[in-house]
């Protein structure tokens, strides 16, 4: 078999260590000590304010349209993996379809204007491929229209542009840790936060509401992460230089033997972009 993608599989030893630890402590789920410990290591690691760890990326895509209040129509793009649009039916909102640009692959901004009515609430966009899409001008768009803006930032773990974080833009961003992406945690996600208020609501949403033992403040769902989870999260973010290397490494290989290929074209990537090597799109 030839894998589309393979799993990273860290060191099984020091898997284990972190075992011993929550066996010792006997701590399994609700905000343990090894969660908050990756939360705090990823917070500064990837140069953002605010991190919330989820169980995966699609709940995090649905806490946060929630957070924000969305309601009737969300601009998104009809390119990307299935749970950007799913998740937006799932809450009962529609989803408006603006295509991509052939080039980037990203939703093309050009044409976001012309699809806004009245019942637009907010863009949801995806950085494809970790590409950034033209944060500049949605961000512009956003604020003439008043909509709210959010990024599945699912491909873009890492990501810089302009040599800051990708995942500070926007209202809020989402990041998928699922074990098929760059870094994983086996299953699950964060919702990046700029505002410190929406931060403090969605850490109460992802645990049914509930601030302290007696009392349930808002709605909310269980979207929290686990302990083995954060425990494969915390060895694979000690391996993620060599996690991009080597994966710099096939990307440059398949570059160079398909590179003169007329018939295959690659992404256009944003040139203030870094990349994390988490994809190699061909297009036909
Ligand atoms: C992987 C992915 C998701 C879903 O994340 P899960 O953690 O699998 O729920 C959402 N959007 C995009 C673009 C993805 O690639």
């Amino acid at each position: 078999m030839i894998n589309v993608t393979k799993t990273y599989i860290p060191d099984i030893d020091k898997y284990k260590s972190y075992i011993d630890q929550i066996f010792a402590s006997g701590w399994l789920t609700n905000n343990g000590i090894l969660t908050q410990q990756l939360e705090s290591r990823l917070t500064q690691y990837l140069g953002v304010k605010n991190l919330l760890l989820v169980s995966n990326g699609t709940i995090a895509l649905q806490i946060c349209y929630k957070l924000l209040g969305l309601k009737d129509d969300v601009i998104t793009t009809p390119f990307s993996f299935v749970a950007t649009v799913s998740s937006l039916c799932w809450e009962g909102l529609n989803p408006v379809f603006v295509d991509i640009d052939p080039e980037t692959y990203n939703i093309d901004v050009e044409k976001i204007e012309s699809s806004i009515t009245s019942k637009t609430t907010a863009i949801v966009a995806v950085h494809v491929f970790g590409n950034p899409c033209d944060v500049e001008k949605i961000e512009q768009i956003a604020k003439k229209y008043n909509l709210k803006i959010i990024y599945d930032g699912a491909h873009a773990f890492g990501v810089n542009y302009k040599n800051k974080s990708v995942l500070n833009y926007g209202d809020l961003t989402t990041l998928s840790f699922h074990s098929t992406k760059v870094f994983h945690t086996i299953e699950g996600g964060a919702i990046i936060i700029n505002n410190d208020q929406l931060y403090k609501k969605a850490k109460l949403m992802i645990n049914f509401g509930i601030p302290a033992p007696d009392q349930v403040l808002c709605l909310g769902i269980n979207a929290k992460m686990n302990e083995f989870q954060a425990a494969m999260g915390l060895c694979v973010l000690d391996d993620i230089e060599k996690i991009y290397h080597s994966r710099k490494k096939v990307f440059y290989f398949y570059l160079n033997y398909l590179n003169d290929i007329s018939l295959i074209k690659f992404q256009l990537i944003d040139q203030q972009s870094s990349n994390n090597y988490g994809y190699f799109p061909i297009l036909l």
